[in-house]
């Protein structure tokens, strides 16, 4: 299965570095989104990133120029329909996913390959409610996708072994690791992530630290690079409740539990980064606690 042209659907934090990687490894990128401004947002963050990269020698200009012009946006579905592999990588609800897949199936070439990448939304409920679970499986990116190693690939119960050898194919072409996980709620890497930050906002939520003794904790006494609401923020704090809701439904368990203080901060409209208020206020020159 040769694949050449990719679609991705969304054009958020995750969309924007899918089209970026797979244009600097070559592919013809459509990336389609429901909002013509978070298009025009994506593409020059992307000129942007890549300018970085060229002035630190990692690429040269031409290498840049030649990746933008491989990148086309659009916000017709159909357009996305005409590509050899699709990534999904819209807003983390499953309801937003399905009608997605569901708008997208008529447009669909035969062999094109559908993927999404969910953090934790299951891919086999996903697949079974388009014409092709046996091409459909999860290619989840990490963030930031430009900087970022590991590519997690989740077959569902019918993914068939041409769809994950393609995608694996995909995933080394991009000089990136693929790592294989099964299709049980959140996957590997979230699965063990995504508590540990939902604990960290318990923690603040009961008061035994504050946002940066308990960021400076984990940075400084268990040597990670960034503490787990500095990550928090960065991952977005709709995409962190959505899986704890994902992982709490899905293996039933108390223990997964969304903090109520992580909901509050969602219904506020503080996600993050990405609305600039989150754990941190971000509109000033340094990031400041916001607890
Ligand atoms: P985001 O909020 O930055 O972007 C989501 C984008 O999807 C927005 O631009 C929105 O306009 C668009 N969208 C919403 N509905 C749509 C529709 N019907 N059709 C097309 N586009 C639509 O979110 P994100 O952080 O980029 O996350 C996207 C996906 O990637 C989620 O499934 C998330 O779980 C997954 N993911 C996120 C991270 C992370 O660290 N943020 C890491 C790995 C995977």
């Amino acid at each position: 299965m040769s694949i050449q042209k990719i679609g991705v659907i969304g054009a958020g934090q995750m969309g924007n570095g899918i089209a970026h990687v797979m244009a600097l490894a070559d592919y013809d990128v459509v990336l389609t989104d429901v909002s013509q401004q978070a298009l025009d947002a994506a593409v020059s963050l992307i000129q942007k990133n890549m300018a970085r990269q060229a002035s630190r020698g990692k690429i040269t200009d031409d290498q840049v120029n030649a990746a933008l012009a491989r990148i086309t946006t659009s916000m017709a579905l159909e357009e996305v329909g005409q590509t050899d592999l699709v990534i999904e990588a819209a807003t983390e609800r499953e309801t937003v996913k399905q009608a997605i897949f569901e708008d997208l199936l008529p447009h669909l070439q035969p062999h094109t390959i559908l993927t999404s990448n969910t953090s934790s939304i299951s891919i086999t409920r996903l697949a079974s409610r388009t014409d092709r679970p046996e091409r459909f499986m999860g290619f989840h990116f990490m963030n930031p996708v430009p900087v970022m190693q590991l590519v997690e690939l989740i077959r569902g119960i019918a993914t068939d072994e041409p769809t994950f050898t393609a995608c694996k194919e995909v995933v080394e072409r991009l000089g990136k690791t693929a790592a294989s996980a099964e299709d049980f709620p959140a996957f590997i890497v979230n699965r063990i992530l995504m508590p540990m930050i939902n604990e960290a906002v318990y923690t603040l939520y009961e008061g035994v630290g504050s946002v940066q003794s308990i960021d400076q904790s984990m940075k400084l006494g268990a040597n990670h690079p960034m503490g787990p609401l500095e990550l928090a923020d960065f991952i977005g704090l709709d995409t962190c409740l959505a899986i704890m809701n994902v992982l709490h439904d899905g293996l039933a368990d108390t223990k997964y539990r969304p903090c109520p203080l992580l909901t509050k901060y969602v219904e506020a409209g503080w996600l993050g980064r990405k609305t600039k208020r989150g754990f941190y206020d971000y509109r000033g020159d340094v990031p400041v606690p916001t607890r």
